[in-house]
């Protein structure tokens, strides 16, 4: 039988930045020293008190299916975090499941969502899979949103936007005044904001403002969180949102026909990082700290201009002035041995830029940041 593609997925792109990392890995598996600033997940190994209480509630049972919002024991502890209730509270298989949960739970076909470019790349698909049209905005010089800009494109069929302070891949955090003017924005439209604050606690400089501030879920208020990026626990796939009981029981349902539940014991090791790991959080920032200030010392020496991040770890650079006529991403791979993502990826007009992550060793990092400095001349 002849597979013919279902139209919906000829539309979906490749993910952007596992594409770039897949190509470094495949130069290391021939043997060739490849210096990687490409991945957004931090080195670190997650914390052991999490890892240990994931044996132990795999010993104690925690073996079988879970409720499909997810174990009370967590979303108890998610609620008490965010002064909710657990109806409030849905845990999912990573934040990104929960984006698509949010988003399908929100979208009649042909509704649009706003995004705010430059913008993490899996959104776009993300709408796109859940029936909605992406309307892409570009934030202004400091990577700030341009609320009047965003205004024009409210259209009859707007039903979201998606906000991410702070940012992948800018590292921008948004200060009190946007999110404020973006929440009345949304409430006086009647738009729902998806506000994923996955990088929360990663904020070096200014502080991060919620839209909780601002916003109340029955405003419209869908907020996405993780365990992956604070408490280095990408691999356990563990997410949740936060929103109004109405939205979560649709969720749920999306949910329990698909995944079930995220895994159980993992669920039960996230209750352990939520409530005993701070000091471990708070170590692993610091290092990020450091890692953004030698950065930020090397770029300054070579008087390269870039827009200061404060948060994530992430810094995305405008390479026009010394790499033309090709991707810098693909140019640095091949001349410099450096894994970086495109700025492609994350939208059109970022062509001539590259996000550096800092979510590797400190080595890694001078050495990967003076190849490129050798590779373009400077
Ligand atoms: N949101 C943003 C902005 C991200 O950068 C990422 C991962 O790179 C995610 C969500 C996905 O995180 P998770 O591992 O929880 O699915």
């Amino acid at each position: 039988m002849k597979y013919s593609v279902p139209a919906r997925l000829l539309e979906l792109e490749e993910s952007a930045t596992l594409k770039a990392s897949e190509k470094a890995n495949e130069m290391i598996s021939k043997g060739i020293k490849v210096f990687k600033l490409d991945v957004g997940e931090p080195d670190f190994q997650t914390p052991k008190k999490i890892i240990d209480a994931a044996y132990n509630a795999m010993l104690k049972g925690f073996t079988h299916y879970a409720p499909s919002s997810g174990i009370p024991q967590l979303r108890q502890a998610i609620a008490e975090k965010y002064s909710v209730t657990q109806s409030n509270v849905m845990v999912t298989p990573g934040s990104k499941q929960g984006i698509f949960y949010a988003l399908y739970s929100i979208i009649n076909p042909g509704e649009e969502v706003l995004l705010l470019n430059p913008s993490w790349s899996s959104y776009k698909q993300i709408i796109k899979l859940s029936g909605g049209v992406p309307v892409e905005i570009d934030t202004d010089e400091n990577f700030t949103p341009d609320i009047d800009l965003i205004k024009k494109k409210i259209s009859k069929k707007t039903k979201a936007i998606i906000v991410n302070s702070p940012n992948n891949p800018t590292g921008a955090v948004y200060g009190n005044k946007t999110i404020k003017d973006l929440s009345q924005l949304a409430i006086e439209n009647g738009l729902f904001i998806i506000s994923d604050e996955i990088y929360d606690r990663l904020v070096y400089e200014s502080e991060f403002v919620s839209f909780r501030k601002y916003m109340k879920y029955e405003d419209g208020l869908i907020l996405v969180n993780g365990f992956s990026k604070a408490y280095a626990m990408t691999g356990w796939r563990l997410g949740y949102i936060i929103t109004s009981p109405e939205i979560i029981k649709q969720m749920a349902k999306l949910q329990g026909h698909t995944a079930t539940s995220p895994t159980t014991f993992a669920q039960v090791a996230a209750v352990t990082a939520l409530k005993e790991c701070e000091e471990d959080v708070r170590s692993m920032v610091d290092e990020f700290a450091e890692r953004r200030k030698i950065i930020i010392e090397m770029l300054d020496k070579k008087g390269l201009k870039y827009v200061r991040p404060e948060g994530a770890f992430y810094f995305f650079i405008d390479l026009g002035n010394y790499i033309k006529n090709a991707d810098p991403a693909e140019y640095l791979l091949e001349k410099a041995k450096v894994s970086v993502t495109s700025g492609l990826g994350f939208g059109d007009n970022y062509s001539s830029y590259v996000r550096i992550s800092y979510a590797t060793s400190r080595e890694t990092i001078i050495s990967g940041i003076e190849n490129i400095f050798n590779a373009i001349g400077i």
